[in-house]
């Protein structure tokens, strides 16, 4: 029987055919935010904007948008895109990593398309077959790496607080063109132009994603549940998944579990994946993810696995500087978890702000990331979640240019002002880190009053 690393293998042999950049997530899964009508191709690059002008007639531009057809010439002509920098920096590592490049390109939703992607032209508008879309910002959380492009709550708090002082303007408030998209508030073209794309969109589907703000929190999630229930030809081979930060009343997670249950008894979708966001355990996780209450959050877990055992979960973590301590304690718990459900864990390394990523620890910080390595290996997690969290330390060990005096400098002003506005303590919540704010806050101090 072949395993996990054997298919990644032949998956690279068949892709480096046709080019060594050539990416099947660039065609057929795509993340598409209709709220503020941006897109990206896979969820890694940064987002661009999908011009209106298309949509009239076409609104598979949703997806289909000039620069990224300009990105699938690339990656066919084995030039490499450079907003799929999260990819190349691993592959450019010491030693043989596996990339999401051949990781999403073996998924079963892209590999049984690799001719047909291959011989189409690159100017041609594909169908996708890994659909996530965001109705809706509207979000009750306000996570530390987020930012007002994605959450409502976030929105509130800029607009009370105004820009943060660092450096990176990760978290400025609402461009432009999002404006413009506000003044359509209630009647938005992208999503208008989606529900005109789902009949052609629908029957070919493999996964269907929902994704936030939070998701349970707008009500085309639900429609799209109901749609499903009414159509006259369900898609039995589909996968329907929502995103939740599980911080939502619990009567919506009955809502969405009454809702998904007779889908998958009458076999109108394959399966049912929830995925759920969190970054470690305690109190460190309620920092990180401001919103956050661990108690709800279980108790919504456990309505899920009483009212909806058929559920496959996936648990979302954003591997982040502030994750990195309690990572053990939350792998524990899942180790529990994963004893009553199909429960799986997802770690993607942060990116941005960059001054919450791992690299922005001091070496030390590594064993942290060992240890958890270790507890994964004895306690039967599988090749796909280890191999993730080995990525991980690899990157945490890689030398990538990060600039770690000015990003320590933006995680000590980012962290003191969350601090104020947050009525939260960094200091008491991360004893673990208190030596290197302090210097990292000492080192600043110097910087100002010699710059
Ligand atoms: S190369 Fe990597 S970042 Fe680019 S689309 Fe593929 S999986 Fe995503
Ligand atoms: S739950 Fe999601 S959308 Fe809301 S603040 Fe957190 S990351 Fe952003």
């Amino acid at each position: 029987m072949s395993t996990f690393l054997d298919d990644i293998k032949e998956t690279k042999r068949q892709l480096d055919k046709v080019s060594p950049s050539f990416c099947l997530a660039k065609w057929l899964q795509v993340t598409i935010h209709l709220h503020s009508g941006y897109t990206h191709s896979c969820h890694h690059p940064i987002m661009h904007k999908i011009p209106l002008d298309e949509l009239k007639d076409n609104p598979s531009a949703l997806h289909n948008t000039p620069l990224k057809k300009e990105q699938r010439k690339m990656m066919l002509e084995g030039k490499r895109p450079p907003e799929c920098g999260y990819c190349w920096n691993i592959e450019d590592l010491p030693g043989k990593n596996i990339s999401d490049r051949m990781v999403k390109s073996n998924d079963y939703w892209a590999k049984e398309y690799m001719s047909q992607v291959a011989n189409a032209p690159w100017d041609a508008n594909i169908q996708p077959t890994y659909v996530e879309v965001s109705f809706s910002k509207i979000c009750n959380f306000k996570c530390c790496y987020c930012s007002p492009n994605f959450s409502s709550s976030w929105v509130s708090e800029m607009l009370q607080h105004g820009e943060f002082p660092t450096r990176s303007r990760h978290h400025s408030i609402i461009t432009e063109d999002e404006l413009e998209v506000l003044k359509h508030k209630d009647n938005n073209p992208y999503i208008e132009a989606f529900w005109r794309w789902w009949p052609t969109l629908y029957p070919s589907l493999k996964v269907f994603r929902v994704t936030g703000g939070e998701p349970l929190l707008s009500k085309d999630t639900f429609k799209v549940i109901d749609e499903i229930a009414a159509h006259p030809t369900p898609n039995p081979d589909m996968e329907l998944a929502i995103n939740s930060n599980f911080g939502i009343p619990t009567k919506l997670v009955e809502k969405l579990c009454k809702g998904v249950s007779p889908l998958l008894k009458e076999k109108k979708i394959k399966n049912f994946r929830l995925y759920i966001s969190l970054d470690t355990w305690g109190a460190q996780a309620e920092y990180i993810r401001s919103g956050l209450d661990l108690e709800l959050f279980q108790t919504n877990l456990k309505t899920v696995m009483k009212l909806l055992p058929e559920a496959d979960i996936t648990f979302m973590c954003t591997y982040n500087a502030l994750g990195v301590v309690k990572f053990k304690q939350f792998l524990a718990q899942l180790a529990k978890w994963k004893k009553k459900q199909n429960i799986l864990i997802d770690i993607s390394y942060l990116r941005h702000p960059e001054f919450m990523s791992i690299k922005v620890l001091p070496k030390e910080f590594g064993r942290y990331i060992e240890e958890s390595l270790a507890f994964m290996e004895e306690n039967n997690f599988t090749d796909y979640e280890i191999n993730k969290l080995k990525r991980v330390l690899e990157y945490f060990n890689s030398e990538t240019g990060y600039n770690q005096k000015m990003f320590r400098a933006d995680f000590v002003k980012y962290f003191t002002e969350i601090d104020r506005r947050r009525k939260v303590d960094f200091l008491k919540t991360f004893p673990e880190l208190k030596k290197e704010f302090l210097q990292w806050k000492a080192d600043l101090e110097v910087q100002e009053t010699t710059a």
